[in-house]
């Protein structure tokens, strides 16, 4: 028996703030919820009136704390993991970036290797790999490598899920690429998620995406299509199919820098704050101070300059990915766009764990879910992380 109650803690539920509440844990999972829990023999935590929400969960990170995942290292898995979980993700989908396959071999083998260890209980539930190419647009590659980048073939794809343990779990991948919609009608009935991105599609490509099975749109505004003008005619692309299809739910990076405030609100605007995603898209810079960073692995990874709160490309026009963390995330979403705890905090819990197929066991504080964690402050400044009823931090 775990047995352990959390208590005095402002619980944020799916739809409404609960101040002056308690949750009990059993086993590992949340067992009661509410004011007047019985106070038994179980160790309890007093919350000190902090909010106590679900943990978060990050669907493209590409690492944090100095490591990449595309090291492929045990010890740069578990770094980033860890990293990660100090800022309150509790739920993490390793991201690759384009690359030889190789590559994605060993990051497959060492995403699983920590998958599998006894010290897995202690970080982050790894759901699976998020894959970021190699199929994508060359004119839309922004931080991924030009000379990895290929067309999508079955013998291609299959090669690379041989190698993938079983791991992949979504795949962003370039809907107007020629073999991408026959990709998409076979793998998604072996439960691989697809995400529309670094594509420069127009809107009938990703109408045609989304008949066959795409979900989810790749950081939303960055590296996608937007209108253009064929004889004067205007034409939509990603961006707009994005925001109009219903089907597709879009990832944002929520770092306040990638995009403004005024963005992140025109997106929760148009599509629902249900149907949103806070991603950090955080490279291993996350979690670290300023200065010089490998994007990608120590090997093959592109030079990036870390300031002002995010990576840039050393060209200085483009960024690299984020520094961001979950927590700031959040932050961002209330403190800079004026959302709600609960929307935010449903942004980076309760719908990345629909998208992935968890949301009946993560992703919201419910009798009966795995006790994934998070007590914080009105700064959204993390205290206390507890996974599947352990706490970690
Ligand atoms: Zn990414």
């Amino acid at each position: 028996m775990n047995d352990l109650i959390i208590g005095n803690v402002t619980l944020v539920l799916k739809e409404c703030l609960c101040p002056g509440s308690s949750l009990y844990i059993e086993n590992g999972k949340i067992s009661k919820v509410g004011r007047g829990i019985k106070m038994t023999g179980a160790p309890s935590i007093d919350g000190g009136g902090l909010y106590l929400s679900p943990g978060f969960i990050d669907i493209h990170v590409h690492g944090g704390g100095g490591h990449d995942f595309m090291d492929a290292s045990e010890e740069a898995v578990i770094g980033a993991c860890m990293t990660h979980m100090r800022h309150g993700t509790t739920t993490i989908v390793p991201t690759s970036l384009t690359a030889e396959d190789c590559e994605l071999d060993d990051m497959f083998r060492s995403v699983d290797a920590v998958r599998r260890s006894d010290l897995a209980d202690s970080l982050p539930y790894i759901a699976g790999v998020h894959l970021e190419g190699p199929y994508v647009s060359p004119e839309m590659a922004g931080a991924q490598d030009p000379r990895y980048i290929k067309q999508p073939s079955p013998e291609d794809w299959e090669r690379i899920i041989g190698m993938s343990r079983g791991l992949i779990l979504i795949w962003t991948v370039a809907p107007e690429l020629e073999g991408a919609i026959r990709m998409c009608r076979d793998l998604r009935k072996a439960g691989i998620y697809f995400s529309a991105g670094h594509s420069s599609a127009q809107i009938r490509d990703v109408f045609e995406a989304v008949d066959a099975g795409y979900t989810m749109a790749t950081h939303l505004y960055s590296s996608m299509s937007t209108i253009i003008r064929e004889k004067g005619y205007r034409v939509p692309g990603l961006l707009e199919a994005a925001l109009l299809r219903d089907e597709i739910t879009a990832e944002v990076i929520a770092d306040g820098k990638h995009l403004p405030p005024s963005l992140l609100q025109l997106a929760c605007k148009t599509k629902g704050t249900d149907r949103i995603i806070l991603v950090t898209d955080a490279m291993r810079g996350a979690g670290m101070p300023d200065g010089e960073y490998l994007l990608g692995s120590l090997s093959k990874g592109q030079r990036v300059l870390v300031f002002d709160g995010i990576a840039h490309m050393p060209d200085g026009i483009s960024f690299a990915g984020s520094v961001a963390t979950t927590d700031r995330l959040v932050r961002v979403m209330t403190h800079d766009c004026g959302f709600t705890v609960q929307e935010a905090v449903k942004m980076m819990t309760a719908n990345p764990a629909r998208e992935i197929g968890i949301g009946r066991k993560k992703g919201l504080i419910e009798e009966g879910f795995d006790a994934d964690l998070v007590l914080f402050d009105d700064d959204i400044n993390i205290k206390s992380v507890f996974i599947r009823g352990k706490q970690t931090v």
